[in-house]
């Protein structure tokens, strides 16, 4: 049975609707989030509550981390922190308390995933190159880790980083899969992104899903949040 793995929804609800009908149509019901659900957009309660009802798994993300008071946001840019000001005082305490709930990994037999990196996935390392890649992956056991954070989907895998829209694993190789943000896409093409994986299969695809980006843009400078919040949804960057 395929499996849906989405990531860095950051409260855009027209993309994260677009993704959840997508998967509707295929039946796809296994649907697991690696975190980031809020943070930078104008729906974090909305979000949160699609993506608890339709999600198996959800994970903590820095983004998520912040808007509950943990995360020390002094490292985040000037836009991140006012969006995280602006998500604190949106969320109702409800949506809080079940981000609270949140685990910073799950794992089976097959794979391992989690928000940022695999050696220590409640610090919020970034894996941006082949070879950091390569140290990573000593982290976990399964042939495959499934990681968001970066935004930017890729694969890396023996020493390489590939792009590429389907992908066939190979046995006895070990892969790190970025799968790319649903909700702010940071790869040049705004479309939302996120992977269905085919474990009996060994097969990966990322689709791309256009949405009412001019919508979310609206809705985000409507709210007060940073316009270049809004700008950037609309190149994807
Ligand atoms: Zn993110």
């Amino acid at each position: 049975m395929p499996i849906a793995v989405i990531s860095d929804i950051h409260g855009n609800l027209e993309a994260l609707s677009e993704v959840v009908s997508y998967l509707e149509k295929k039946q796809i019901s296994d649907i697991y989030c690696l975190g980031d659900t809020v943070g930078y957009g104008p729906n974090p309660n909305e979000c949160v509550e699609l993506v608890r009802k339709k999600a198996q798994i959800v994970l903590m993300g820095n983004h998520d981390y912040a808007a509950i008071g943990k995360a020390n946001i002094e490292y985040f840019n000037e836009y991140a922190r006012m969006a995280t000001y602006w998500t604190i005082n949106t969320l109702k305490e409800e949506n809080k308390q079940y981000l609270k709930s949140l685990p910073f990994s799950h794992q089976n037999d097959q794979f391992l995933m989690v928000h940022a990196s695999p050696t220590n996935p409640a610090h919020w390392y970034y894996v941006l190159s082949a070879q950091e890649a390569q140290i990573e992956m000593q982290a976990f056991n399964q042939q495959l880790c499934f990681i968001g954070h970066s935004h930017v989907p890729v694969i890396y895998s023996s020493g390489r980083a590939v792009k590429s829209r389907t992908y066939q694993f190979e046995p006895n190789q070990k892969y790190i899969v970025n799968v790319g943000s649903v909700g702010q896409p940071r790869d040049g093409d705004p479309r939302a992104c996120f992977v269905i994986y085919d474990p009996d299969e060994q097969k990966l695809e990322y689709v791309r899903l256009d949405y009412e980006r001019q919508k979310t843009h609206s809705k985000i400078i409507k709210a007060g949040l940073p316009a270049f919040l809004a700008e950037r949804l609309l190149k994807g960057y």
